[in-house]
């Protein structure tokens, strides 16, 4: 390996600025200190936040929505009690979220901005379109657990985190300081392939993602989380649903689904959303919903299985939220 610096940051403003190019932010780790050993992610020095105050925890104000500190960890999450009264979402999200040693390190903004699980992008000896080479060998090659739809870009990765799908789903905006503040809707943190932009994330140098919030309004819907996993612990999802809606005799408003693991960025249709929003709930407007959300899908040599696959969950989350 490499030798590099290690720096832990006392504020924000330090981490920023000690955040040059070349430089990375370090949280739990666990997923960037694999990227470093496979040589992937190679900074130069590595601005460990663990130590910055503020950046943690769970609170709900009244107009101000619920934020969620970005060096909370997953397990802090999944028993924070005011997630667990305004957003039980989460803690479903996060069940079968990796596993519980990872899930104690891994922290809220690790999770959101961590890279994506392609083989090839993971492994050096591959000079994918991502790392800046001229093609995505997962299209052609092994692609069992790639993207089905948003696949017409330069790269056909699959969105890895539970926790953004289930996050979108109640409208979640980040707050990311740096040299300037900016607050933007998380699903607007995710850069889809189709722009022909060689990155996951559109986080800029020298930024800090702060923190999560959640909009009072958003908190007033009822939220369910279905994941499929080839194995039952450790493992990403093949395809995952996040639906969340204001359910009332039998109707569904103000519907958000929003799917993880088939596309390479969390995957809505808003169309889909809109069908089913305010008629009263059947299980032929789910499957119409479902066909909806997956009318482009596109599937790869090793997998055409997620796309009734991905229909099926769509079907089950909002059976179960209309229930
Ligand atoms: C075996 C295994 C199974 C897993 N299964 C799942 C799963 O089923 N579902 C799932 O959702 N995840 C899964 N994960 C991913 C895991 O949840 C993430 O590795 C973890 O959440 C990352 O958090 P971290 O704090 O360790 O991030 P780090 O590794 O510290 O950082 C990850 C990235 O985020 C950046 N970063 C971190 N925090 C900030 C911040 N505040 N501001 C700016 N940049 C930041 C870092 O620079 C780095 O690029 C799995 C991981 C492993 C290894």
């Amino acid at each position: 390996m490499r030798p590099f610096a290690y720096v832990r940051a006392a504020s924000v403003a330090e981490a920023s600025r000690l955040l040059a190019k070349g430089s990375a932010a370090i949280a739990g780790g666990t997923d960037l200190l694999g990227l470093r050993k496979a040589h992937i992610a190679v900074p130069e020095r590595l601005v460990d936040l663990t130590r910055i105050e503020g950046l943690r925890g769970c609170i709900r104000e009244r107009g101000a929505g619920l934020r969620i500190g970005a060096l909370t960890t997953l397990v802090e999450l999944e028993e924070s009690e005011a997630l667990a009264k305004h957003l039980p979402i989460v803690r479903e999200a996060l069940a079968d979220a990796a596993t519980l040693q990872l899930r104690s390190m891994g922290t809220v903004g690790g999770n959101l901005l961590q890279r994506n699980r392609c083989w090839y992008f993971r492994d050096a000896a591959f000079p994918c379109w991502l790392k800046g080479g001229t093609r995505c060998f997962a299209a052609e090659g092994e692609n069992v657990h790639h993207s089905v739809v948003g696949t017409d870009g330069g790269c056909v990765r699959a969105f890895p985190s539970d926790l953004a799908p289930a996050l979108i789903a109640y409208d979640a905006r980040v707050t990311l300081a740096g040299p300037r503040m900016r607050t933007t809707l998380l699903a607007d943190l995710y850069t889809d392939p189709a722009l022909r932009r060689r990155e996951e994330h559109t986080i800029r140098p020298g930024e800090i993602l702060t923190h999560v919030t959640i909009p009072d309004a958003a908190l007033q819907r009822r939220g369910t989380y279905v994941k499929a996993m080839d194995r039952n612990a450790w493992s990403f999802a093949l395809a995952s649903v996040a639906a969340a809606a204001r359910v009332r005799d039998g109707k569904l408003r103000d519907v958000r689904i929003v799917l993880g693991g088939i596309a390479p960025v969390p995957w809505r249709v808003e169309e889909a959303e809109r069908l089913i929003d305010g008629e009263p709930y059947s299980d032929g407007l789910g499957e119409a919903a479902a066909e909806m959300l997956m009318r482009d899908a596109q599937p790869l040599k090793d997998n055409g299985y997620k796309i009734p696959l991905a229909r099926e969950l769509v079907r089950r989350a909002l059976a179960g939220l209309a229930a």
